[in-house]
């Protein structure tokens, strides 16, 4: 299993982030720094560890960071400044053959836009990145009927994308993760874009696969339900800074700013 140590994770988007840095290390707000500069503070020096095993959720309003974030844990964006340490690997430092040697092993991530090839099947979908892998096609079909079975879609394995519902959609897209076997898996408001009750039942499913499965999962929604359901610890954004990480008890009961309890307020 898996673990994320992320040190002083900061990015900015412009013309010269270092010169934004600067202005973040005198204490200047995103607002501050969008004004004098014309650059945005995606994330600004994020630290904070996701233990092996643990449903870590990063939760804020849109904008705030949260997708930004993400993807530097995986390298998709490069940082400005700071680290992620996956295990003992720091990957901001990793060569472009380490990067994907690590992401073949530990990364997996699912979207909110599913990612599904439309003119595969949904066995060929689940399957796509054991083929890439070079594993041979008895193994691989084997291991992706076990997560299409795992995820509920047993008797779907020929269908085509397009031929399911969004939640079926969402399904494939986690069994396709799960059948990489990865350690972690990255999810970035996988359940967004379904209707409440399925997303009820997608955010039960995950909760029961993360027992059996015992992945390592950094969890993404704008939705503070979501967030204190499937959260072990939950880390709230704003404006691109951590402002508070907690268990769902400790933000509902002790909020450590204005902002979260406002947010707090509207949960029963
Ligand atoms: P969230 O996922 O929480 O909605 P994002 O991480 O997408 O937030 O965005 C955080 C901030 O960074 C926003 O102000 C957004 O406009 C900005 N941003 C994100 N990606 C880029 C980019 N590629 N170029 C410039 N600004 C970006
Ligand atoms: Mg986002």
């Amino acid at each position: 299993m898996s673990k994320i140590d992320v040190h002083k994770l900061t990015k900015i988007f412009g013309p010269s982030p270092k010169k934004g840095l600067e202005l973040l290390n005198q204490s200047k707000s995103k607002d501050e720094i969008l004004t004098e500069t014309g650059m945005t503070v995606g994330v600004n020096q994020a630290s904070f560890s996701v233990e092996e095993g643990e449903i870590f959720v990063i939760m804020g309003l849109s904008g705030s960071g949260k997708s930004t974030l993400i993807r530097l844990l995986n390298r998709l964006i490069d940082p400005t400044f700071g680290q992620v340490w996956i295990d003992d690997e720091d990957i901001t430092q990793a060569t472009n053959e380490q990067l994907i040697e690590t992401r073949r092993k530990k990364l997996g991530m699912v979207f909110q836009r599913f990612g599904l090839f439309p003119f595969r099947t949904v066995l060929a979908n689940v399957a796509y990145g054991l083929e890439i892998q070079g594993m041979d096609k008895s193994e691989r079909e084997e291991k992706a009927l076990q997560a299409i079975e795992d995820v509920g879609l047993k008797g779907y394995e020929k269908s085509y994308p397009d031929q399911l519902s969004g939640g079926m959609q969402q399904r494939v897209g986690l069994a396709r993760a799960l059948a990489n076997e990865t350690d972690i898996l990255l999810m970035d408001e996988a359940f967004s874009a379904l209707d409440p009750l399925i997303r009820q039942e997608m955010q039960d499913e995950l909760l029961q696969l993360q027992s059996k499965w015992n992945k390592t999962v950094v969890f993404i929604t704008h939705d503070l339900d979501e967030a204190l359901k499937l959260g072990d610890r939950i880390a709230i954004m704003k404006d691109g800074t951590i402002v508070q990480i907690g268990t769902a008890e400790q933000i509902l009961e002790s909020p450590a700013n204005d902002y979260v309890s406002r947010f707090v307020e509207d949960v029963d």
